[in-house]
């Protein structure tokens, strides 16, 4: 691409000739920020009153505690507030997560630039993961278990590498049933680190795997909703691989579980040295 934002493309170099095709990119380079802008400001301007819900919710969940001094018996109206209440909370909570999911998307597609590369340890990737999703894990009674090779080194943005694989971890963990074992192995090669996480859940219809990375998508509607997810856990996973170079990758049977795999670049990407001067790379 040139400062004019124009594509020059060679279309065949037959007799002697380059034939040149011409393509304006920059209207349609500008409609793409213009509309990830517009969704993180909407998305921005909905964190406040999403929290001022949330807050009201719990103030309207304490002032009807059944067993506090100011509620000791409770009326049937009352009950029935608090029953409403407990709802508010819920749905805002998770209107709350669609938001925050909705920013960071936007921030990943570039409507703000992506912090330096780092060298980022995937034993604290892991360690980190463990921690976000224990709770989930253990409310269903699965076991989120660690395998392979420690040590290993990822390039890039540690909360963004955590994320990644958190989401994919709080998948798993959605997904199976309970009592089940959840693995993320760890493996390293010359060219690529990688994380794999294999569960032994539902797993995903052959035509649904190539669309699950959609904003949005959902194999299985009814199931989808009730986990809580927003729909963009994949596409969130999905661009996080892309920025740093990678890719995730999903293999799956139906009713047979599924192993989704984070591949990374084993090296650092070719600025880290200029930015990282010193770190002995
Ligand atoms: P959601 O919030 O619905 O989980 P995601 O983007 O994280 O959104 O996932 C998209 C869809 O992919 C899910 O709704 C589900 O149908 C399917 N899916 C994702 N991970 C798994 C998994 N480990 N096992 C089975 N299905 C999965």
């Amino acid at each position: 691409e040139n400062p004019l934002g124009v594509h020059l493309r060679a279309m065949g170099l037959g007799a002697g000739y380059i034939s040149v095709e011409a393509v304006d990119v920059t209207e349609s380079h500008r409609l793409a920020r213009v509309r990830r802008d517009f969704v993180a400001n909407v998305s921005h301007e909905l964190k406040t009153p999403i929290g001022a819900l949330q807050l009201l919710a719990e103030a309207l969940l304490d002032a009807t505690e059944p067993a506090s001094a100011t509620a000791p018996d409770l009326s049937e109206d009352l009950v029935a507030a608090r029953r409403f209440a407990e709802r508010i909370q819920h749905e805002s909570t998770r209107l709350g997560r669609l938001v925050q999911e909705l920013l960071e998307l936007t921030r990943l597609q570039g409507a703000e630039p992506q912090p330096a590369p780092e060298p980022v340890s995937v034993d604290w990737v892991l360690a980190e993961v463990l921690d976000r999703t224990r709770t989930t894990a253990a409310a269903r009674d699965i076991q989120v278990v660690t395998e392979g090779e420690k040590g290993l080194t990822a390039y890039g943005s540690d909360s963004q590498l955590a994320t990644a694989v958190a989401n994919l971890v709080e998948n798993a963990v959605n997904y199976s049933g309970e009592g089940t074992v959840v693995r993320v192995a760890t493996h390293a090669d010359d060219d690529h680190v990688e994380i794999a996480v294999t569960d032994q859940g539902i797993g995903i219809a052959p035509n649904d795997v190539d669309r699950i990375f959609e904003r949005f998508y959902r194999a299985d509607q009814a199931r989808s909703r009730s986990t809580g997810g927003t729909g963009l856990g994949l596409a969130i996973v999905k661009h996080i691989a892309s920025n740093h170079g990678g890719r995730v990758e999903v293999s799956s049977t139906l009713g047979g579980g599924s192993t989704f795999t984070l591949r990374l670049p084993a090296s650092p990407p070719d600025d880290l040295e200029t930015i990282l001067p010193s770190a002995g790379i």
